[in-house]
């Protein structure tokens, strides 16, 4: 999303005031920093950032130091206060407004602070550029009131707000029409999606089916879905809508019904295990994904078991997964944590090797196999191959100097697995 709203920022600067991007920091008129405040260490790396920034505004005093996200979103003019090198902060709802608060900061000299929430606004101001990547971000829900207790996301990005269908068709069209091959619908909570079509409330699955039938768009994605709104509908689209790829991100953050009634997920173990199965039922070949909290609030070690039992069970292909890092006005920011850092951490990192061995596992398997994949561009180790995604999502580098591929689904023949990719043979 924060890669979303980033390009969203560029595109407006470039159309309204003709930016361009800097060669370097020091060469910059302004310099933006787009933050994430969903775990406490990306929050610190903030004021770090700005730190290294304000030698450069020493020595350049008319640069301007803009700080938007979700640290802006919670800090407002705190972040002023704590770092007085910064001259504008704004939200993730008011990234829109950012032409306007440079123009305001260079005219009144005075600082600029917008965090407010205005009812889908953005969007309407947000131009759609469409630069032909073969694959593209859409916006589609924005904010969240899940409340999960660890989590700020509905704090800093505020409630639900979801995008209209016609919207949001126009969005992909333009897209298409550019040669982008592959859309990856996004919002905080995807599966809530009640953008309207013809003036009445529709849903996810709709969107689905409806993007998958414009020209070009071979293949759909989304992120991120709350397992508790994974309704039938959705899950049936797999069915109809080959288009939408064999990879799904489901969080599931514990295996553990006590801890993920105290997380406030709204859904246990064996409900979670039922719609991995129905998925399984449509989609065999199904890759699924997670996010994991380890070490939440009173996270005992049955507890964690259950939630290596988890993984276990679903075999997941791929991961993420984070210590508890307690955020400012959540309700698990007040819940006794008795359990130590240490055993946190050695916690994380059996977690960590058990996920890292099922998603080679899942590598290995691959080997000999031939994958239709999306070529993403040059790898960016080496620019004599070529780099794409299989259906399920996994990274393949090939050998290639045929540029042209960039944008083509081909299909390549697998012949090496290593622990983050697949390496293989473009086929005729
Ligand atoms: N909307 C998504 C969450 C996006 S945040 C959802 O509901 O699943 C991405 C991931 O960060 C979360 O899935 C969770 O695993 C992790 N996360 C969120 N808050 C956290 C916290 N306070 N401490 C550690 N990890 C956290």
């Amino acid at each position: 999303m924060n890669e979303y709203d980033s390009a969203k920022m560029f595109d407006l600067l470039e159309e309204k005031e003709d930016f361009e991007i800097a060669e370097s920091e020091d060469q910059a008129d302004l310099l933006i920093l787009n933050t994430c405040s969903i775990r406490e260490k990306a929050q610190e790396k903030v004021f770090h950032q700005i730190g290294r920034w304000r030698k450069i505004k020493d020595k350049n005093p008319d640069l301007k130091i803009a700080i938007g996200g979700c640290v802006a979103s919670q800090e407002g003019e705190n972040i002023i206060k704590r770092a007085p090198a910064v001259d504008i902060v704004f939200g993730p709802q008011t990234l829109h407004k950012l032409p306007e608060l440079y123009k305001e900061k260079n005219r009144t000299d005075n600082n600029q602070v917008d965090i407010s929430f205005p009812k889908l606004e953005k969007f309407n101001h947000l131009p759609v550029q469409g630069k032909g990547e073969p694959s593209a971000f859409v916006s589609i829900i924005e904010g969240c009131n899940k409340y999960c207790s660890f989590c700020v996301v509905p704090k800093t990005r505020g409630h639900e707000v979801s995008r209209s269908i016609e919207d949001i068709l126009n969005e992909v069209s333009i897209l298409a029409d550019k040669g982008t091959r592959e859309i990856h619908l996004l919002g905080q909570n995807v599966n809530n999606f009640k953008g309207t079509l013809n003036g009445e409330k529709s849903t996810l699955s709709k969107l689905i089916e409806l993007t998958a039938k414009i020209e070009n768009i071979d293949r759909i994605r989304f992120t991120t879905s709350h397992p508790h709104e994974f309704k039938d509908d959705l899950v049936e689209v797999y069915d109809r809508v080959p288009e939408l790829v064999s990879h799904v991100h489901l969080p599931v953050q514990s295996g553990s019904d006590r801890i993920l009634k105290l997380m406030r997920r709204r859904y246990n173990v064996e409900k979670y295990l039922n719609l991995v199965d129905k998925i399984r039922v449509v989609r065999p070949d199904m890759s699924f994904s997670s996010d994991f909290i380890v070490g939440f609030p009173g996270e005992t070690n049955e507890d964690f078991q259950d939630t290596m039992n988890i993984i276990n069970e679903v075999r997941y292909d791929e991961s993420f997964s984070f210590i508890y890092s307690p955020r400012p006005n959540t309700t698990a920011s007040d819940m006794e944590d008795d359990v130590t850092n240490e055993e946190k951490k050695e916690r994380l990192k059996i977690l960590q090797t058990r996920l890292s061995q099922l998603s080679f596992g899942f590598s290995r398997k691959k080997v000999g196999t031939n994958q239709d994949c999306l070529i993403y561009g040059q790898s960016k180790r080496d620019p004599g191959q070529l780099q794409g995604r299989t259906i399920c999502n996994r990274v393949v580098n090939f050998q290639s100097n045929d540029t042209d591929l960039v944008g083509q689904i081909v299909n390549i023949q697998i012949n090496e697995a290593l622990p983050n990719c697949l390496r293989g043979n473009l086929q005729n």
